[in-house]
């Protein structure tokens, strides 16, 4: 069975210091605020609120975690792009994320969603620049892609792609509806790999 299924709400991190400590893999999501994140999750999980809890006020520009059980867990990213955010807020979420990411040896993977219908936007490329040094595989996720016709999905995907590569970005790029159940249980599938792969690479 897919180690999504048996997520449950681990803790949220508002600061460094309350991020918990590294135990087994773990899969970092991130995107701009609405691209369809917490969806996403929920989605995989198979459940209609898990991910729904980092709306709850205040944990908004949290980091949440989810455990995956014995596979691992799930840390669930604050949103980002709001270019109208206060200066001083967005230091704050630059040193939480950014110390996240550039301590985080257990992770194991980074799904950065992207709207379909908008991929690699600037916050999308500024992230994608602080991932460079963080040697974790990494999955973009065209969300919302059920928006687009079928002819659109494939030029988005191709975009993408070639965007990625001109960036100097090695990522696998899907796309990705929670309407489309054969999108969700591939990503399942592949994100379930990265997490036995970290766990054998460990060993
Ligand atoms: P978050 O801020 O990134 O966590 O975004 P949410 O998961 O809250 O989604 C933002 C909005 O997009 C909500 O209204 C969702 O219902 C909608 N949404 C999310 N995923 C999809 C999708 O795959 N297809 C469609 N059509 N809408 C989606």
């Amino acid at each position: 069975m897919s180690a999504f299924l048996h997520a449950r709400f681990l803790a949220s991190a508002a600061r460094a210091e309350e991020i918990p400590p590294e135990a087994g893999p773990e899969l970092a999501f991130a995107g701009r605020s609405n691209v369809g994140k917490s969806s996403a999750i929920n989605a995989l999980a198979n459940r209609k609120r898990l991910a729904f809890v980092s709306r709850t006020p205040g944990r908004t520009r949290m980091i949440n975690f989810f455990d995956l059980g014995a596979a691992g867990r799930i840390a669930d990213l604050p949103g980002y792009g709001y270019a109208s955010a206060p200066r001083s807020l967005r230091a704050t979420w630059e040193r939480l994320i950014g110390g996240y990411l550039a301590g985080r040896g257990s992770l194991a993977g980074v799904v950065v969603l992207m709207d379909a219908r908008r991929p690699l936007a600037a916050g999308d490329r500024q992230f994608l620049e602080w991932l460079a040094p963080v040697a974790a595989p990494r999955l973009v996720l065209l969300s919302k892609s059920d928006k687009l016709s079928r002819s659109e999905r494939a030029a988005a995907l191709a975009h993408a792609r070639r965007a990625l590569e001109e960036a100097g970005v090695a990522a696998t790029v899907m796309l990705f509806s929670i309407k489309d159940r054969d999108s969700v249980e591939a990503v399942r599938e592949l994100l379930g790999r990265w997490l036995r792969d970290a766990v054998r690479n460990r060993k």
